[in-house]
């Protein structure tokens, strides 16, 4: 007899759904997956992101790396500068790739089709619908905007921040993020004349007004981003009600009297992304029902100031997908098992990284009087405290594919619960 298949669909072909895929594919067993994406894809969209020690390492257990790699640039350091220009720290960042984000979609998609999905562009789901009878052919449809209708056995919610998967498993779930107070702008240009950039790291400057990062790229063109205070949030209205060359002369004024090359570096460059609101998502009360799930931004969507949303995205691919493997019985009978123990997995670590970025995200919205004590306290609190260490259980966590995760969650007294997570039973 053929062994049973788990029929699996996969909303959302973001970094979650198709590293999901990729992963499911890995675990050998029958599993039959089909990513919906709505939009279609486009190598060349967007912004950049950093992909930190962890991410890479669930990147390099997918098989993705290398292909990811060739996209990006190493960062090897960051480089924390006040408005005056004097540098309050140094921070190692060995080990992360900075990659323009849809570059890392496509290459997931791609991989996630070779390894044997159906990656539809294009398809929109509009509603979902569920068949609860013993023995129903299609226990979970996802109904899409065109009427089509596709049926399977599990339905993960890998569509983002504002996933329409999370209210159809919990209509009282959060209905999208929480504004951080800060708009988020980026771009790139030519390295400025006469600047010198060091290669390999981020620069990050706290400007009394916003603060500003930028980083090299092999290419010889300088990324940048800002993080603007703001206490009300960007509508469509106000965002296109400046031109393209107005946005890059308010942000120059951003940056009037700071002491650094952010004027420089905007002037030259093209504006990839104006007034876009930094959100995060704190908690997620029911994370699975039946056999819906959620996994990346849908469920846990730390602010962009964490570092750490993609990167959790890829480790969520991984402990769901081992989930599956390990805890949904011989015959994929008992799928919420599995939804349960990757929650038990998930939920702590996930939880404690967003209340992480959402401190590191006030750190950037000072007075004067807080940047005055965030420059005498900064470069003194780097000298006595080990950061790296202290951020190690982000950063050092790995996911040991090859041996079950325990269905109840991580054992606390074991040692290395100091990484706040790992995969040892
Ligand atoms: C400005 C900014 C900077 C960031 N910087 C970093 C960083 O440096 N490092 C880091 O690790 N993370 C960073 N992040 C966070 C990171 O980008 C996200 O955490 C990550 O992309 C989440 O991936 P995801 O697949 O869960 O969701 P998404 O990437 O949002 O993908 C969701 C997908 O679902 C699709 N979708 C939605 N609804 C439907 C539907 N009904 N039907 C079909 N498809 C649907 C969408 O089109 C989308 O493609 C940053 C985020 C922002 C905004």
């Amino acid at each position: 007899m053929d062994p049973v298949q788990l029929r699996v669909v996969i909303v959302g072909g973001g970094v979650a759904g198709p590293a999901l895929a990729i992963a499911l594919a890995k675990t050998g067993r029958p599993i039959v997956t089909t990513i919906l994406e709505a939009t279609q894809p486009d190598h060349d969209i967007g912004t950049y992101f950093t992909l930190q020690d962890n991410g890479v390492a669930a990147l390099k257990t997918l098989g993705a790396y290398e292909a990811v790699a060739l996209e990006g640039y190493e960062t090897k350091r960051a480089l924390m500068y006040n408005d005056r220009g004097a540098v309050l720290a140094d921070i190692n960042f060995s080990g992360s790739i900075t990659v323009r984000r849809s570059r890392v979609n496509c290459i997931l998609s791609e991989q996630a089709t070779a390894a044997g999905c159906s990656v539809r562009y294009g398809a929109r789901v509009a509603r979902i619908e569920e068949d609860n009878r013993e023995g129903a052919v299609d226990p979970v449809v996802a109904v899409l905007d065109d009427g089509e209708r596709v049926g399977c056995d599990v339905l993960v919610g890998a569509d983002g921040i504002r996933s329409s998967v999370r209210a159809v498993i919990d209509a009282a779930a959060p209905k999208g993020g929480s504004y951080t107070g800060l708009l988020n702008h980026a771009g790139e240009g030519p390295v400025p004349a006469g600047l010198e950039i060091a290669p390999e790291r981020w620069h990050m400057f706290f400007g009394r007004q916003a603060f500003f990062l930028y980083h090299l790229t092999t290419r010889g063109t300088v990324l940048w981003g800002i993080n603007e205070p703001s206490a009300e949030m960007m509508t469509r209205e106000r965002r296109s009600a400046k031109t393209e060359d107005e946005w890059r002369e308010h942000f120059v004024g951003l940056f009037e009297g700071d002491n650094g090359p952010m004027q420089a570096i905007i002037r030259g460059s093209k504006v990839d992304l104006a007034g876009d609101n930094t959100c995060d998502m704190e908690s997620v009360g029911t994370w699975s029902r039946g056999r819906l799930v959620l996994m990346g931004d849908a469920v846990h969507a730390p602010s962009p100031t964490s570092g750490q949303g993609g990167s959790m995205a890829l480790e969520d691919a991984l402990v769901l997908a081992m989930c599956l493997r390990d805890h949904a019985g011989a015959n994929f009978e008992n799928p919420s098992r599995a939804f349960a123990a990757y929650e038990a997995n998930r939920r702590e670590r996930v939880e404690k990284i967003v209340a992480n970025g959402r401190k590191m995200s006030q750190s950037k919205m000072p007075g004067a009087i807080g940047r005055r004590i965030r420059d005498l306290m900064m470069p003194l609190l780097f000298k006595l405290v080990d950061f790296e260490k202290k951020g190690a259980w982000i950063t050092q966590a790995r996911i040991d594919w090859d041996t079950p995760l325990p269905v109840n969650g991580p054992c606390k007294s074991a040692p290395w619960w100091k990484f706040g997570w790992a995969s040892q039973a």
